[in-house]
């Protein structure tokens, strides 16, 4: 770390999440000096406690744009910033139904990068582990996997290297104001002047600016998950099947996904009720993390549902046809709201927040930050 001029700099970023780093990956592209300011004195927010799925492949629109813009991103960093981005073989799609199946051959008519699968090869894909009911699959082929506990933590790490670059844990952002022909910012350790500023504090927008997020309907969203101990295969894509196969454009745009909703609401209304999404990935160690289900609300219940846990875990035991020994709960929290998957607004002169809001950081983040710095004069 080559410190920051005292307390002044170009461009002040608030949260080290994937968001906040890519804006401070954007900056120093522009060759201006940069803070992060990180009010934990670790990462732990929504950053570390995914899935890790950079999943371009299932995005439609400009959604689609943004993750095949981050997908470059993260190969262009991986090797600097010590991150292992997996590329081949990264997302694999499992029908255990024929409904679910049409999904992908509907969507394999229109995009390439998506290839159907026989059921041997969707077991081959699993590590030999898989339910005998399985009819078929998809490999998809734009997506990347990468490991969510170690490699933002690892890319903080290399923004702090880069000369002009600083992060600052245990520093918490407390507002800013215009001055002179920048800003002045408010932190809990004193203060700091900056040309401009980025907010990208996940979920916690709605503490920060509360009536921008109440204007434009943020909530939290609360996310089940779990790992498992190591159970002896090898899965090496991130697996997505049932209710994702509703959950991420791509999918949810084929006629097909309105029959297997309709089949799913008949059959499954407890995937539908807890809003889960059925996926998986294997850390390095062997542990899965499995998950998830969707919880929207203003302030999030701390005690969490045994049976949403349980549904999960019994599902995904379900897909690989195997048991699966749990060794960690947590929720996830991202910010959501009804009408639109990221919010850019400007919070005051030269002051603008960032936030993603819904589960796709880590497919668009680095993309949209990008483009977010580009979009501020400096
Ligand atoms: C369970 C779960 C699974 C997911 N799976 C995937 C996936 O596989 N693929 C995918 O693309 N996306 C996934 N997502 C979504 C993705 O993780 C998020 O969209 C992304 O991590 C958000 O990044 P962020 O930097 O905006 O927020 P965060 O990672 O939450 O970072 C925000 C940071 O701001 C800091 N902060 C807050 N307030 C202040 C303040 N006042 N001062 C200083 N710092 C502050 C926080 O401490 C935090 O470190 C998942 C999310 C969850 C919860």
């Amino acid at each position: 770390m080559v410190p920051v001029v005292n307390n002044e700099c170009d461009v002040l970023v608030v949260g080290a999440g994937v968001l906040g780093l890519g804006h401070a990956l954007a900056a120093l592209e522009q060759g201006q000096r940069v803070i992060v300011l990180e009010r934990e004195h670790r990462i732990v927010g929504a950053s570390v406690r995914n899935f890790g799925h950079v999943g371009a492949t299932v995005q439609s629109g400009e959604l689609r744009d943004l993750a095949l813009g981050a997908r470059q991103r993260w190969l262009s960093v991986a090797d600097a910033a010590g991150i292992e981005a997996r590329r081949e073989g990264a997302g694999l799609a499992v029908a255990r139904r024929t409904d679910e199946l049409e999904v992908l051959t509907e969507l394999a008519g229109s995009r390439d990068s998506v290839r159907l699968l026989t059921p041997a090869q969707v077991v081959d894909r699993l590590g030999g582990a898989g339910a005998d009911d399985i009819v078929g699959g998809a490999d998809l082929g734009d997506d990347l996997r990468v490991d969510p506990r170690t490699t933002v933590p690892r890319l903080a790490a290399w923004v702090d290297a880069q000369d002009g670059a600083e992060i600052r844990w245990n520093t918490a952002y407390l507002g800013a104001e215009p001055v002179g022909d920048g800003v002045r910012v408010r932190t809990s350790r004193g203060e700091i002047r900056a040309r401009r500023v980025f907010v990208c504090v996940g979920h916690d927008l709605d503490r920060v600016a509360p009536t921008v997020a109440a204007d434009a309907g943020v909530q939290r969203c609360g996310l089940s998950m779990m790992l498992t101990e190591d159970p002896g295969f090898r899965v090496a894509p991130a697996v997505l099947t049932a209710t994702s196969l509703l959950r991420y454009g791509a999918f949810a745009d084929t006629a097909a996904a309105a029959v297997l909703r309709e089949r799913l609401s008949a059959e499954r209304p407890d995937l539908i009720a807890a809003d889960t999404n059925i996926m998986f990935t294997q850390r390095p160690d062997g542990g899965l993390l499995i998950g998830d289900s969707h919880l929207l609300d203003d302030s999030l219940d701390p005690f969490l549902d045994e049976a949403v846990f349980d549904l999960l875990h019994r599902e995904v035991e379900t897909v690989l046809g195997r048991r699966l020994a749990i060794r960690q709960r947590w929720q996830g929290i991202y910010a959501a709201r009804p009408d639109g998957p990221y919010l850019v607004a400007e919070l005051a002169p030269g002051v603008t927040a960032c936030s993603v809001t819904t589960g796709v950081g880590m497919t668009v983040g680095l993309e949209l930050a990008a483009r977010t710095v580009a979009a501020v004069p400096a």
